[in-house]
């Protein structure tokens, strides 16, 4: 029978699945496979969330002023440089859409986002996939992988799920070997973890092919609601601009990403009790024998001797009620990624950890 056919390639998408939320019959679960901040917005963004509910009937603004000049000036960045999208997985989309296409190639690096991947396929784009050095952007590799049809470059820095940093050295590096007519993302879903950097603002400033991504999901807590911010030259937000749906933030995501923005304490508080628990986390884990490297995020990537003692400690987790992400599709099989939680959490995870390799059964 005849019927509608996709673009090619369109079904060759993977499709992404969201970390689990819930096993059945299972009180009391630890949620740590999305990397949200365990305590959930600041209580402004609530409060704002509350009066927005109040004018559900009026459609938002669609050029987002309120929200791009607080970001804008707790930032100190340029207000006319900054666009919002539906969580900044939706700039990824128009990235691709806007920039790349059929014949155009993305590079991504082995163990980044799936997204970036993602999004390149479903806008007709080749991936090119570029190996990373132990679980860290290969700038050498990604500088080597550009030809002639290269148009957008994706990199997370810290990476997700590796949870590595390269320097600004390194990205100064790779913008310097990248043809000026060639994208180069910079994706700092994790910047608001690194204490007083800018995520790679300043490239922006300085050149016309570089873009940074934020996000509120992560430090903000804002996952649910989808606001996400890039920082781009006015040529390339003039052209998202065209691209993207005028409507794209509801008013609520509006009025409670404008009002998370401005709590400068919430994210100082949160990055240093991230910070400190993460350290205490990996410490332990190590003590254990579960190796880590040193991550500048809100997760930790955990290494197991193989895949099946990943899986297997996946699995004894997940029956007492912990919830981390397998990571197999980021090519990293024999690794779990943890967020890292409240301190009580970290010492519930270290806990069922020790349980699952001394065969102790672990008390709920
Ligand atoms: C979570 C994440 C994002 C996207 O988050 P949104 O919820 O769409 O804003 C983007 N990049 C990386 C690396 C992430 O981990």
């Amino acid at each position: 029978m005849k019927k509608p056919k996709p673009r090619p390639g369109i079904m060759d998408i993977e499709l992404y699945i969201g970390g689990k939320s819930t096993v059945e019959g299972m009180p009391n679960i630890l949620k740590l496979s999305s990397n949200e901040n365990p305590s959930g917005p600041p209580l402004a963004a609530k409060q704002a969330l509350i009066s927005a509910g109040l004018s559900l009937h009026r459609y938002p603004p669609s050029d987002h002023l309120d929200l791009r000049s607080a970001i804008a000036k707790i930032h100190g960045l340029d207000v006319s440089k900054i666009i919002c999208g539906c969580g900044s997985d939706e700039l990824i989309s128009l990235l691709c859409r806007a920039y790349a296409g059929p014949g155009v190639e993305v590079i991504h690096t082995s163990h980044g986002f799936l997204m970036y991947r993602i999004c390149a396929m479903a806008a007709g784009a080749t991936v090119v996939s570029v190996l990373e050095k132990d679980r860290h952007v290969d700038v050498d590799a990604i500088l080597n992988a550009i030809n002639s049809n290269t148009g957008v470059i994706f990199i997370a820095n810290p990476g997700n799920p590796t949870g590595t940093k390269i320097l600004d050295v390194e990205i100064e590096r790779l913008i310097k070997g990248t043809p000026k007519d060639v994208l180069v993302v910079l994706d700092g879903a994790y910047a608001d973890y690194v204490n007083g950097w800018d995520g790679g603002a300043k490239f922006v400033e300085s050149q016309a092919n570089v873009v940074m991504l934020r996000t509120m999901s992560k430090m903000y807590g804002l996952g649910g609601l989808r606001v996400g911010w890039g920082y781009a030259p006015q040529h390339i937000i003039d052209v998202l601009d065209r691209v993207r749906a005028p409507f794209n933030l509801s008013v609520p995501a509006l009025l409670a990403g404008e009002a998370a923005v401005k709590d400068k304490e919430f994210v100082n508080a949160h990055r240093k009790q991230n910070n400190a628990a993460r350290t205490w986390l990996a410490a332990e884990l190590l003590k254990i024998g579960v190796q880590s490297d040193p991550s500048e995020a809100n997760f930790i990537l955990a290494r197991f001797s193989d895949q099946a003692q990943a899986e297997a400690c996946d699995d004894y987790l997940q029956s007492i009620g912990v919830l981390v992400r397998r990571v197999g599709s980021y090519g990293l099989p024999n690794a779990l990624r943890i967020t890292v939680p409240d301190m009580a959490g970290c010492e519930r995870v270290i806990a069922g950890v020790k349980s699952f390799f001394g065969g102790n059964s672990y008390e709920l």
